[in-house]
């Protein structure tokens, strides 16, 4: 992104121009008019922010002229040699940012997910429950009919012993009792099964609802409000400076970056109302519908202006 709207030449001429019109203005008796000049150029944005030049153009223009609402005029040039350069350099924080932004949308269908998950659980461990009771009746039934035919063995014994009759029919209940057997112990290899599927439905809910909110809490300390300015930065050697954009949840903390930044590089410090554009954290600031000075914003940038009473 180049802009070669003025020549070199054209360019100083502007500059000086400007900083005569900033002296003779702001020297002057209090209540004269207050004036900024800012000369800057946007040398360079990464692909990563998916933000053209006219984005970007429009979003640095609206950051400045929060600022000149402040003082009676802002004198603002685009030019390619201009002393405050302005990028947005992609790197590893708007990567991690991209990563919590898609991470917040996916947070929502990741709690719909869990609260699948746990209905699925609650289903399951309902017919578990009833499928337990019915082998635990299983059971009961084959242990009465254990009890019954020995009765009835020990029984006929003391009686001088069983007759034919009663000795197939003792052989025909020892079949239904082991055919009973057999279908307790299938049973019984069902349950397991059912406890281990249950089991891994639980810790995968377990580890579902852990990775949501290791995500939630790392979306929280990174992108979400309370953060030090670390999505921007001006530095200054001489008269020129650097804005570095580094990273920005939307457009309106992106405003919020760049308001800041081009603040610092207009001469402002930070101040100490929460609510300003110049407070040294980002979170609490009014950004809603449109982004707002507080007086504190207003006063350093009169102060730095120049203006009177
Ligand atoms: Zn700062």
């Amino acid at each position: 992104m180049r802009f070669r709207f003025h020549s070199f030449l054209v360019a100083k001429i502007v500059s000086l121009f400007l900083v005569m019109l900033f002296m003779s203005n702001c020297s002057g008796p209090s209540g004269t008019p207050c004036e900024l000049e800012f000369e800057y150029t946007i040398t360079n944005v990464d692909d990563g922010f998916g933000l053209n030049e006219a984005q970007v153009q429009l979003n640095v223009e609206k950051a400045l002229s929060l600022w000149s609402e402040a003082i009676d005029s802002l004198h603002v040039r685009n030019s390619a040699d201009a002393p405050i350069t302005i990028q947005f350099v992609y790197d590893y924080r708007q990567a991690l940012t991209n990563r919590a932004i898609q991470l917040e949308e996916n947070l929502d269908s990741r709690r719909m997910r869990i609260d699948r998950m746990r209905e699925d659980l609650r289903v399951a461990e309902q017919r578990l429950r009833s499928r337990v009771s019915e082998h635990e009746e299983l059971i009961n039934r084959i242990s009465s009919r254990v009890s019954a035919l020995n009765a009835f063995i020990d029984e006929r014994n003391r009686a001088g012993g069983l007759n034919p009759g009663e000795v197939s029919r003792v052989e025909s209940e020892r079949e239904v009792i082991s055919r009973l057997r057999n279908q307790e112990e299938q049973m019984r290899e069902r349950l397991q099964q059912m406890v281990a599927t249950n089991q891994r439905m639980l810790d995968e809910l377990n580890r579902e609802i852990s990775f949501s909110n290791d995500l939630a809490d790392r979306f929280n300390e990174e992108i979400g409000p309370g953060r030090y300015f670390a999505g921007g930065n001006f530095e200054r050697r001489g008269r020129q400076g650097t804005i570095s954009i580094y990273h920005f949840v939307d457009e309106r903390e992106l405003g919020l970056v760049l308001a800041h930044e081009i603040g610092h590089a207009l001469g402002l410090g930070h101040v100490e109302n929460t609510r300003s554009v110049m407070y040294e954290k980002v979170g609490g600031q009014l950004i809603a519908p449109e982004l707002r000075l507080t007086a504190e914003d207003t006063k350093a940038i009169r102060e730095i202006a120049g203006c009177g009473p």
